[in-house]
């Protein structure tokens, strides 16, 4: 394995912001990881994990320690009665994974149609749409325990999974995902309750759309909210979503009336931030020098040509304060900042 000295990030992210790795090294076996994080041991230096930096924004002055790239690859398939264990090496592409098990006709992933990401990525930060999560469909996270130096099977439990958060977020640099085992099903009961969902089945006049459909109406759908990578660069939606109590959304409810809430239990609202950055703060579709928002979605910041991190960080926040002066409430990045 060769470990690069001074590699620009920027490449090797979505974004296309960022400057270089001190070092940097792509890893295709578990034999590489380990030399990988023992170089980081031995020299006293931070890592850093990365899949298809699809979700982070490196510092314009880079990384001063060894980017590691997960490169791992591999899918093997254990079919039992009406359930499939799938185990997946984390440096798959998770939408070739989604398609992959949709064309098997095996259910589970497919509200999870077109995130651009890793395998590996997905457990992290428990990815999730369309009201559905990767944790429903997750049984182990195999890992290296970067503390201990031993190799671990954690149960879902063990993940503590929660809405877009995991042992895996709260600890970055303790594990590292080697592969998971989803459980899928042969037979399964399709979700397509959520509005843009609905309403695209409606207007398509199918009433019970199957496996297929519901993949392809999710890509047409986020391929209109998102941009094209192509076009310009971005890391998806730049904040999470917030959970408030009842009352909270209440007082929120009676200043605007029209605000779209999300009734979670009797104690717990969520509410789409995307929502009151466009409606409340007009967030959609801002420029600022090289950065701005996205047209068809406050929720996503763009890099509009060579955008520098500090750009987009200065923007990020000018919507946290614009967010907390209108509601009282503190949004944050659900992108990682690597610094
Ligand atoms: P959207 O469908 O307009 O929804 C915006 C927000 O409202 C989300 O927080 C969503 O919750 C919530 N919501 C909408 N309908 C709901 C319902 N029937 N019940 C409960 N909550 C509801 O969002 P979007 O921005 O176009 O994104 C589409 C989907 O992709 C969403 O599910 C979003 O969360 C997901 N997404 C995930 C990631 C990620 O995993 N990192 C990144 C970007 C977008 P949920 O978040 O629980 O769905």
């Amino acid at each position: 394995m060769i470990i690069e000295k001074k590699k620009s990030l920027k490449e090797y992210t979505t974004f296309k912001i960022g400057g270089p790795a001190r070092f940097f090294c792509i890893v295709t076996n578990k034999d590489e990881l380990i030399e990988a994080i023992n170089f980081s041991k031995k020299s006293k230096l931070p890592f850093f994990i990365l899949g298809k930096g699809s979700n982070i924004l490196v510092s314009d002055d880079g990384f001063p320690g060894i980017a590691i790239k997960m490169e791992m690859k591999g899918i093997t398939y254990m079919e039992d009665g009406n359930t499939v264990k799938v185990t997946v090496a984390s440096g798959e592409d998770w939408d070739t994974l989604v398609k992959e098990t949709v064309e098997k006709g095996f259910y589970g992933l497919e509200n999870l149609s077109y995130i651009p990401g890793t395998v590996g990525a997905s457990p992290v930060q428990n990815i999730g749409a369309y009201g559905s999560e990767v944790k429903d469909m997750i049984e182990t996270v195999h890992v290296l325990d970067v503390l201990k130096d031993e190799y671990l099977d954690l149960s879902n439990e063990v993940c503590k999974f929660s809405y877009r958060n995991s042992i895996f977020k709260k600890d970055p640099r303790r594990y590292v995902v080697l592969s998971v085992t989803f459980i899928l099903n042969k037979k399964g009961k399709l979700n397509y309750e959520y509005k843009d969902l609905k309403e695209y089945f409606t207007y398509k006049k199918i009433k019970e759309p199957n496996l297929e459909q519901v993949r392809d109406a999710i890509i047409e759908i986020r391929k209109k909210k998102l941009p094209d990578l192509r076009d310009c660069g971005s890391a998806g939606s730049f904040f999470k979503n917030v959970i408030v109590s009842a009352t909270k959304a209440k007082e929120l409810t009676t200043k605007y009336p029209e605000m779209i809430v999300h009734p979670l239990n009797d104690k717990k609202v969520k509410i789409p931030v995307a929502w009151i950055l466009d409606n409340l703060c007009g967030f959609r579709g801002v420029k600022k020098g090289n950065v701005g928002t996205y047209k068809n979605q406050a929720l996503v910041i763009i890099n509009l040509g060579n955008a520098t991190s500090a750009e987009v960080i200065a923007l990020a926040q000018k919507m946290v304060d614009g967010v907390y002066e209108k509601t009282g409430i503190e949004i944050e990045p659900e992108v990682e900042y690597v610094i």
